[in-house]
């Protein structure tokens, strides 16, 4: 504080400092500086330096997720509307730490074994029934556990897009899943959606010209624009598949997560050939650190993806499926589900209403019947990238909407806000101060 830097700053100079190995800490002592740039340590052939491993680094991704906002520029008293998840303050912290306990007494050391390449046996049992309530018949020797369903979106990719093949994606779409995709080079085709979910009418255009290998969709509460696949483009979309012989990668990642409208039946519940694939997480309506997801898969494709689980990590943490299993099975999931559906409703109403006070005219946003996300127009000549520095001026963040697009220009004119994860007070003064970073109204 006396030289003028926050404690905050020099921690994460510390810290970058140690990521990039320039610096090593010992523990009770202090930090000192290694004497070698990395890759030139100890013993450590010499192959000209940094250019050398440059030409061998293969990883071609591009991290739309966390481009706009390097974590260290964050300023503890913004109000962060950027988020991808839910209220930690609503985690079962209590219950979940008596049940790993329980766990770990009740089970000893088979709870901490690697445990089954396709996940703890119960668990999946257990989510085979949950599904068959939605309509999925399934088994849980067609369901494998992952590690959230972020490494099924891998597992997926890896096994039935070589590279150079093509995808189909909505525009626009879960920024993790452009991460994927560019990563193993493949051709990225998008098709554009409205608040009945993806046009299928484009969808068929691009299947017919480009043979696509794979169709990536969010029917429900599409991440980032809330929408909702209507039940008429979703017979659509099956038949589509079928059709043109398309596999199809359905991510239902809140599904759950409903205020208001009917249930739409899930896609893979309409798949009469086993074309889609399924996938969620616990993620979203529970606790995102517990890297739990699954996928739901038929025949070769389900074996196949075993054996690309093992080659990956070889299971899923055992421990924490075993309490998931008896977190799930008892009815707790099914009673913090509610609870938390009736808060996030009561923050989305509170957002949709503060939207309405506070935005300048011109500004239009969808009206999400679930999920998490509200997805703003924002008014013409109006670029998010412009915008985000200012809001952060006043104290509020938001995701820009190019992050979400394959090209981030198309996205300018949108910004993405999370309404679940900050209570209504908050959430009345981050659109306020919103309202003002874009020039406001008048009366705000
Ligand atoms: N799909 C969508 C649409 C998401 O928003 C996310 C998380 N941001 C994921 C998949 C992956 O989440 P996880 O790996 O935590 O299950």
């Amino acid at each position: 504080a006396n030289l003028g830097v926050s404690r905050g700053t020099v921690e994460s100079a510390y810290a970058e400092l140690l990521a990039e190995g320039l610096i090593t800490s010992r523990q009770g002592s202090g930090f000192y500086v290694l004497p070698h740039a990395p890759g030139e340590t100890g013993g450590f052939p010499r192959a000209g330096g940094w250019p050398a491993w440059q030409d061998r680094l293969r990883y071609g991704g591009f991290e739309a997720m966390s481009a706009y906002l390097p974590e260290v520029s964050r300023q503890t008293d913004w109000i962060a509307l950027d988020g991808g998840a839910c209220d930690p303050r609503l985690f079962p912290m209590d219950e979940f730490r008596r049940l790993l306990g329980q766990v770990m007494r009740r089970d000893g050391a088979a709870a901490v074994e690697y445990g089954e390449i396709a996940g703890f046996g119960p668990l999946r049992a257990t989510l085979a029934q949950v599904l068959a309530s939605q309509g999925i018949q399934t088994g849980p020797g067609n369901i494998l556990i992952t590690a959230g369903s972020q490494q099924a979106l891998s597992l997926v990719a890896g096994l039935i897009l070589p590279p150079g093949s093509s995808v189909v994606v909505e525009r626009p779409t879960y920024a993790g899943a452009l991460d994927v995709f560019r990563s193993r080079n493949l051709r990225i085709h998008t098709v554009g959606l409205d608040e009945d979910g993806l046009d299928v009418d484009e969808l068929e255009g691009i299947l017919r010209r480009h043979k696509p290998g794979l169709i990536y969709t969010i029917p429900n509460f599409h991440n980032p624009t809330g929408a909702c696949l209507s039940g008429q483009r979703r017979r659509q979309l099956i038949s589509l598949a079928g059709r043109f012989d398309v596999p199809v990668l359905e991510d239902d990642y809140v599904g759950d997560i409903r205020y208001e409208g009917h249930v739409q039946p899930t896609l893979k519940s309409l798949d009469p050939d086993g074309r889609v694939i399924y996938m969620s997480t616990f993620s979203k309506m529970l606790i995102p650190g517990l890297r739990v997801g699954f996928v739901v898969a038929d025949g070769p494709v389900y074996a196949h993806l075993l054996r690309s689980k093992r080659c990956h990590d070889l299971a899923t943490c055992n421990l924490i499926q075993r309490a998931l299993k008896d977190y799930v099975s008892v009815g707790r999931y099914a009673a913090h589900l509610q609870r938390s559906c009736t808060l996030y409703r009561r923050r989305r109403d509170a957002m949709l209403a503060a939207l309405e006070r506070h935005m300048p005219s011109g500004t239009r946003w969808t009206r999400p019947k679930g999920g998490l996300f509200v997805w703003v127009n924002l008014p013409e000549g109006t670029k998010a990238s412009d915008l985000l520095p200012k809001a952060c001026g006043k104290g509020v963040i938001f995701a820009p909407g190019g992050n979400f697009h394959l090209d981030p220009a198309q996205g300018e004119g949108f910004m993405r806000l999370n309404f679940a994860s900050n209570s209504e007070e908050i959430i009345e003064e981050g659109i306020r101060r919103l309202g003002r970073a874009m020039g406001g109204r008048a009366d705000t």
